[in-house]
């Protein structure tokens, strides 16, 4: 496994592959690694010859009151975890390399996708990501790319923001890997406390539980959902949005369609910790 810091190391690695005429498989991380970020890398394998994992936690998609100086940061375990699964480069790069010219500017039309979910919660966050992963697919120009339905909103910002700039690359989206209670696996998990971890699988249950009511029937979510963060406030969530959106336009839907596909997706605090999770359906 080689581990490479610059953006001339990276291409040089990427360029010798290609040479040998093998193929990349893009993984961008910001680390704390997990079960989630391994189901990524196996992907990745499945579809190209060699697995590139970036290790970067960017800070331009925290904002001013959020975590990016507890963010964990584990880098000797997660290099460990590369090895274990046969990631053929990682990439590490750091603030200067990424950010040294200062010039932090990016031009892109995703309002419309950015209106609500994390992109209404967080301003300015899914232009930090789209940023830097703009800025990562031009130095490591891979063949496929690889991200999570855990962010279903940033996979389709991407996807935007790959058609926009030109992207020549697949991009695949994973499953979310959840723990055997439910709970998605998150870096931020690490943040729980043993009770507020014991807690946490309430909001993947309660999710559940509305895709059913929706499912057998109920076309119009809205009370049912609101009685659900209900319940979730009840036993200390701080609830902040738990709504069905469109796959493709990421807008609240208030009356479905019977057979069509929809996102249910929802965020809450458990205590200073940060919880989204989703689910894809079928009405
Ligand atoms: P992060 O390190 O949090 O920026 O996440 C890196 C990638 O891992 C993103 O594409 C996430 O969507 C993905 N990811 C995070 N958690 C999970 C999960 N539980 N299951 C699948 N993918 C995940």
């Amino acid at each position: 496994m080689k581990i490479v810091k610059t953006i001339d190391e990276v291409r040089d690695a990427v360029k010798e592959l290609q040479r040998e005429g093998k193929t990349v498989g893009f993984v961008p991380t910001m680390g704390a690694l997990h079960g989630g970020h391994l189901s990524l890398f196996r992907r990745a394998r499945k579809h190209a010859d060699v697995v590139l994992v970036s290790i970067y936690v960017n800070p331009e998609q925290f904002g001013p009151n959020e975590d990016f100086s507890s963010y964990p940061r584990t880098l000797e375990r997660d290099l460990a975890f590369c090895e274990q699964e046969e990631v053929g480069i990682v990439f590490t790069p750091d603030d200067e390399i990424m950010y040294g010219s200062g010039k932090k500017y990016l031009s892109i039309e995703i309002d419309e996708l950015n209106t609500y979910l994390d992109g209404g919660s967080r301003p300015g966050y899914f232009q930090g990501i789209a940023l830097v992963v703009n800025k990562l697919f031009n130095i490591v120009q891979p063949d496929v790319a690889v991200f999570g339905q855990k962010d279903y909103q940033q996979f389709q910002i991407i996807h935007q923001m790959v058609k926009e700039f030109n992207h020549d690359l697949e991009l695949i989206m994973a499953p979310i890997e959840r723990a055997e209670d439910g709970l998605a696996l998150s870096s931020r998990n690490a943040y729980l406390s043993e009770v507020e971890r014991a807690l946490a699988p309430e909001m993947f249950q309660r999710m559940k539980e509305a895709v059913n009511d929706i499912q057998n029937g109920l076309l119009e979510p809205e009370e049912m959902l609101k009685q659900h963060q209900k319940a979730l406030a009840e036993k200390g969530f701080k609830n902040d949005y738990l709504g069905v959106f469109s796959l493709e336009k990421m807008a609240p839907v208030q009356t479905l369609e019977k057979g069509k596909r929809y996102l249910l997706a929802g965020a809450v605090y458990l205590g200073k910790t940060r919880l989204i999770d989703n689910i894809i359906f079928e009405s």
